[in-house]
C-alpha cells in the first residue's frame, strides 16, 4: 500500500527531472523566503506543495485589505495579523509533512547574516532594491544561491544568482546608490504578474535545489499585459564585481 508521501508526490516524481531521488533532495532542503507579499506568498505556496522540507518566512508586516488582490495565502480573516504567522499557518494546512517557521522581522544589516545562514537557497520576495543588495552581499559571502524577482505594474524580472558561477546582483545592476528600503506602494501592480514571476522564480529554485544548475541562466523579462517574455543571457566576467570578486570557489564546482 502506498504511503501518503508517495501518493502526494506521485505526479511530481513521475517527472524524469525530479524522480524520488529529487524528491528526497527537496524534502531535506531549507529555503528562506524574504518577504511574504505578492511574490513571497505565491513562491512559498509552490515550494510547500512541492515538498521542500524547511521553509523560513521572514516578514515583519501585517496583512491589510489592499494585499488581498494578489497575496495568495491570506484572506479576510487574516487582516491585522502578522503576515509571516498567517502564511505559516496556511502552509502547514497545505502540507503538514514539512517544517514552516515564521520569522517576524525585517531583514536588515544586523540580522541578515544570521537569518540566511545555513540555508540552501534564498528567495527574494522583497519590494525594494536596498534589501536585494543586502541579500546579494550576504548570499555571495556565505555561498548561498538566491533567486532575484521583482514586479512593477504589469512586468517583472527574474534571475538566479549562484555565487562564483553567475553574475551577482551587483554585477548586473551596479553598486547601490544609498537606496532607502521604502516600497513603492502607491504604484499599480497587476495580480497576474506576481503569480507568473513567482512561479518562474520557484521553477529556478527547484532546479537549483536539485543540483541542476546547467540552465542557460540570465535575466528574464516577463510582461503579463503585452503577452511577452524575453531572456537576456548573462555571463559572469572572470573578475566578478566589488561584491563577488573575492569568491574564488563554489561548493557546486
Ligand atoms: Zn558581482
Amino acid at each position: 500500500m502506498l504511503t501518503t508521501y508517495e501518493v502526494r508526490y506521485a505526479r511530481q516524481t513521475a517527472l524524469p527531472q525530479i524522480g524520488w531521488l529529487g524528491q528526497e533532495k527537496l524534502a531535506t532542503a531549507s529555503v528562506v523566503i524574504v518577504g511574504c507579499g505578492g511574490l513571497g506568498t505565491v513562491a512559498a505556496e509552490l515550494l510547500a506543495r512541492a515538498g521542500v522540507g524547511y521553509l523560513y518566512l521572514v516578514d515583519h508586516d501585517i496583512v491589510e485589505v489592499g494585499n488581498l488582490h494578489r497575496q495568495v495565502l491570506f484572506d479576510e480573516h487574516d487582516l491585522g495579523h502578522r503576515k509571516a504567522i498567517a502564511a505559516a499557518k496556511e502552509l502547514r494546512a497545505i502540507n503538514s509533512e514539512i517544517v514552516v517557521e515564521p520569522v517576524v522581522a525585517r531583514l536588515n544589516s544586523s540580522n541578515a547574516s544570521t537569518l540566511l545562514a545555513g540555508s540552501d537557497l534564498v528567495l527574494d520576495g522583497t519590494d525594494n532594491d536596498a534589501t536585494r543588495y543586502l541579500i546579494n552581499e550576504v548570499c555571495v559571502k556565505q555561498d548561498i544561491p538566491w533567486v532575484f524577482a521583482a514586479v512593477d505594474e504589469n512586468y517583472g524580472l527574474v534571475m538566479a544568482i549562484v555565487p562564483g558561477q553567475t553574475p551577482c546582483f551587483s554585477c548586473i545592476f551596479g553598486e547601490p546608490l544609498s537606496l532607502p528600503a521604502v516600497p513603492r506602494s502607491n504604484k499599480g501592480l497587476l495580480g497576474t504578474i506576481t503569480y507568473m514571476v513567482a512561479a518562474i522564480q520557484v521553477g529556478l529554485a527547484v532546479r537549483l535545489l536539485l543540483g541542476d544548475d546547467e540552465y542557460a541562466g540570465g535575466l528574464l523579462y516577463v510582461d503579463a499585459w503585452d503577452y511577452r517574455m524575453e531572456s537576456m543571457p548573462l555571463t559572469r566576467s572572470p573578475g566578478g564585481c566589488g561584491v563577488c570578486g573575492e569568491t574564488k570557489t563554489s561548493r557546486r564546482s
